[in-house]
């Protein structure tokens, strides 16, 4: 049987490439199984240029093009990981889809994923990424993200993938009660947070320190 390598990989985008990132993402502390079958089971060599696909299994974030990153596995792994809580997902709302990636694992564990991105080409990206890998549960939208997507809310989980200065009030709106938001918060140092919405209240928990580019406004 002729191998495909861009589905099973040779070398450096190998399988076994990608277990060890698995094994490495457990060292650094992710525990939702859930969301290291979906990462073992996603090609990440396929979101990212070809002239540095053999970087891709590496726990480090990489150029996209256009100015921005793909996130690095291990905050992948643990935004899904606090955004999932041990439990399935319903609606979730990505702000920022870059090239895909977060997108693809996200639809792996929620029922339905809506990803918005501001730059188009890096959408258009995505789209072919996410059609390669018949992630059927997503859909895309070229739009500024801090206005969320009002018509489809409310949303269970709402993942920010961009550093932002405060968190848009917008989105704080479209979250279900009982839904989960992580998003980077600070001008200068980031702290990845974690909001939750209860019946009468967001409840807001600082996680940990983050790099992120920057959540910016309009489209382009
Ligand atoms: N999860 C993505 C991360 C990409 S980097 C990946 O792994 O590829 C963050 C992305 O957020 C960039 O593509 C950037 O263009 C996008 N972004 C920044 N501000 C935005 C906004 N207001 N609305 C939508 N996307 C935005």
């Amino acid at each position: 049987m002729a191998l495909n390598p861009s589905q099973h990989g040779i070398g450096m985008t190998s399988q076994r490439t990608r277990e060890r990132l698995i094994m490495r993402l457990r060292e650094e502390g992710i525990t939702d199984e859930v969301v290291l079958a979906a990462m073992l089971e996603i090609p990440r060599h396929i979101f990212v240029d070809e002239a540095i696909a053999s970087r891709a299994y590496e726990d480090t974030a990489l150029p996209i093009g256009y100015g921005q990153t793909i996130s690095q596995p291990y905050i992948v792994a643990r935004m899904t990981e606090i955004l999932r809580a041990g439990a399935p997902l319903g609606k979730v709302l990505e702000i920022g889809t870059g090239c895909g990636y977060q997108t693809a694992v996200l639809a792996k564990v929620s029922q339905e994923v809506y990803s918005v991105e501001r730059i188009s080409p890096l959408l258009m990206k995505a789209r072919g990424h996410l059609r390669e890998l018949r992630a059927r549960n997503v859909k895309l939208k070229h739009a500024d993200g801090n206005f969320g997507i009002p018509e489809l809310a409310p949303f269970d989980g709402i993942l920010v993938a961009c550093g932002a200065t405060h968190v848009p009030q917008e989105l704080l709106q479209q979250m279900a009660v009982g839904g989960r938001m992580v998003i980077p918060v600070g001008s200068g140092d980031q702290t990845l947070t974690l909001i939750e919405r209860t019946n009468d209240a967001y409840i807001q928990t600082r996680l940990e320190a983050v790099k992120f580019v920057p959540l910016l406004g309009g489209t382009s």
